[in-house]
């Protein structure tokens, strides 16, 4: 399954993040893909088309789908030197497939900052550096390998010391892997070497108690501007606050979250983004038994799609009875999505769309 990693500097509010997210966690019993390590926390994924699908369908069961985040632990500055715990650091954001950064945007005397001051693009840059740095690493071992195939005048490896040698002059001005423009060919060979700077990323600005619902400190300014360069998006969250509203429910938790002055958990705002940094989608299926969904990545066909539920679907995959979930809702109910011709039986080359409700056909 994929993972998204959750780091920042010391003190700037990951734990309690982290504390917040497996409060509201799903249990791990409840999905079969989940690991049993307090690093990572299960989150179910909020998706208001499933409570319409419910009210539609009136199942005995209703069952959200889930992914995983992992609280990334070690010591960030001289990470890149690898030593120990560093290199800890490291090792654990290569085996996440997306990064969360938490940044510091609240001011409290009480909480020491690593630097002595709260400075959000510093932080980012501390962190960024220590990646930057451990990628050049990576980089200058395969350019040593790759410069000597390409005396041969090895055409792949022509082509791929190219690419090897415009990633090094982008980090070398301390621009992040994924911030160069290549063409599909030359994608292959960014992705064969697992850069960590390659890897999605998106930003989460820590703010105070009080300045949920109200207009963005500097601090928060200054990340917007920094991510936009990297067409990265930032989550505006409290961590604090999320672990008191990741302990309530149903109307408690609407009633808190109106005297906060907000729609939407800041939380249930990263899980989405998150999903989404992740490339993962939701698909649904709707039985009297159980209205579900789940997760696939995007651009996966059909019999894919039906492999997650189980392989033998993947296996017998005949057809996939689709219809859109803005079909089915504007239909009322599956036979009116039938009769409207909105229904389709859609086969083996199918790429799945988020949102479809679909009902596999197999052999057993
Ligand atoms: P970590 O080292 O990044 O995991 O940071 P922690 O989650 O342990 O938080 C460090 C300190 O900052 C703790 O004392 C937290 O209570 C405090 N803290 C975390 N988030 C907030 C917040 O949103 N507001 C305030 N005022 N303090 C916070």
């Amino acid at each position: 399954a994929l993972t998204a990693g959750i780091v920042g500097l010391p003190n700037v509010g990951k734990s309690t993040l982290f504390n917040a997210i497996t409060q509201a966690g799903a249990v791990s019993a409840n999905y079969p893909f989940a690991t049993i390590d307090p690093n990572v926390g299960i989150v179910e994924v909020p998706d208001a088309r499933l409570q319409k699908l419910t009210a539609l369908v009136n199942p005995k069961k209703t069952t959200p789908t889930a992914f995983e985040f992992t609280d990334i632990a070690g010591i960030v500055e001289g990470a890149s030197k690898g030593e120990g715990l560093g290199n800890q650091f490291l090792s654990h954001i290569r085996q996440v497939d997306a990064i969360c950064h938490v940044v510091r945007a609240f001011e409290d005397d009480e909480v020491t900052h690593v630097s002595g001051r709260v400075d959000p693009i510093s932080d980012i840059e501390t962190i960024n550096l220590e990646l930057i740095l451990a990628d050049l690493e990576t980089i200058n071992k395969r350019l040593d390998r790759v410069e000597k195939m390409a005396r041969q005048k090895d055409k792949e490896a022509l082509a791929e010391k190219d690419v090897l040698t415009r990633l090094k002059e982008a980090l070398e001005s301390e621009q992040p892997a994924r911030a160069l423009e290549l063409s599909k060919e030359e994608e292959k060979y960014r992705k064969g070497l697992h850069l960590l700077t390659a890897k999605p990323i998106l930003y989460v600005a820590n703010v105070a108690e009080d300045e949920i619902g109200e207009a963005e400190n500097e601090n928060v300014k200054r990340i917007r501007e920094f991510a936009k360069k990297e067409d990265a998006e930032v989550i505006t969250i409290c961590a604090k606050i999320e672990s008191e509203i990741a302990e309530l429910e149903g109307e408690e938790r609407a009633e808190f979250l109106e005297d906060l002055g907000i729609a939407e958990a800041g939380l249930d705002q990263l899980i989405k983004a998150t999903y989404n940094l992740l490339g993962l989608a939701t698909y649904f299926t709707a039985g009297e038994e159980e209205v579900r969904a789940w997760t696939f990545r995007k651009g996966m066909t059909a019999p894919q799609a039906a492999g997650i539920i189980h392989t033998d679907f993947e296996k017998g995959f005949i057809k996939a009875e689709t219809v859109s979930y803005e079909d089915l809702i504007e239909g009322g109910s599956m036979a009116k999505a039938k009769e409207n011709g909105k229904v389709r039986l859609e086969g083996k080359e199918y790429i799945v769309k988020d949102g479809d409700v679909i009902h596999f056909r197999f052999n057993v």
